[in-house]
């Protein structure tokens, strides 16, 4: 009993001399430490639209939402921060590792939690026999460049690079017939199987 008492003394001491070790927010600005975990936010030059993050987030709380009427057709990723536990694995599991990282925020509340919103929307590329979602066209172009020469062996891959160099456009017609040219074209794995086994 006599040691602890001993410590608290010298503790107490420590902060008359030195101040206390919490700091004086609200009233003045509080600086996080380096690796404080924060709110959550995307990068739009840096996300792909991959849908990683939402995938493996511990709450669920990203949610991924295609709109695929829109024009251009569009996903939108939506992080519920008020639902976030601030664990850090969607910005682990990000594959580009730039399109969303955990700032330094963290004085977060507010008064109607459904605007508690961070997001970022990325550009879609539909089949272009059946118009349901291939995946966002920067994902596209990401997944052919990690590829290097081998996404000359799928049609989706090698005309999202070529679009990229302003070759080829990923143009979205809807087609109801599929002839053996169309394996030329950006495809969801359903009629890709179907153009090839049946042309
Ligand atoms: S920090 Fe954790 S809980 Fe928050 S969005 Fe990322 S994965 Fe989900
Ligand atoms: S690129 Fe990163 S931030 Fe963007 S959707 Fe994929 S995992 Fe999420």
């Amino acid at each position: 009993m006599r040691y602890p008492k001993i410590r608290e003394l010298i503790e107490a001491i420590r902060a008359l001399i030195k101040g206390p070790y919490t700091s004086k927010f609200p009233f003045k600005p509080h600086v996080p430490e380096k690796r404080f975990r924060g709110k959550p936010e995307y990068f739009k030059d840096g996300c792909v639209g991959c849908k990683a993050c939402a995938e493996v987030c511990t709450t669920g709380c990203i949610e991924v939402k295609d709109v695929t009427d829109a024009e251009p057709p569009l996903r939108r990723m939506e992080l519920h921060y008020d639902s976030c536990i601030f664990c850090g694995q969607c910005q682990a599991a990000c594959i580009t590792q730039e399109g969303i990282k955990l700032s330094n925020k963290f004085d977060l509340a507010i008064f109607d939690r459904s605007q508690a919103i961070e997001s970022v929307e990325k550009e879609l590329a539909l089949c272009e026999a059946c118009s349901c979602v291939v995946g966002a066209k920067d994902h596209l172009s990401w997944v052919a460049k990690k590829l290097g020469p081998l996404a000359y062996s799928s049609p989706t891959s090698y005309l999202s690079v070529l679009k990229e160099l302003k070759l080829a456009y990923l143009d979205i017609e809807k087609q109801e017939d599929l002839t053996r040219q169309d394996r030329i074209k950006v495809l969801c794995p359903k009629c890709r199987r179907e153009v090839t086994l049946n042309t």
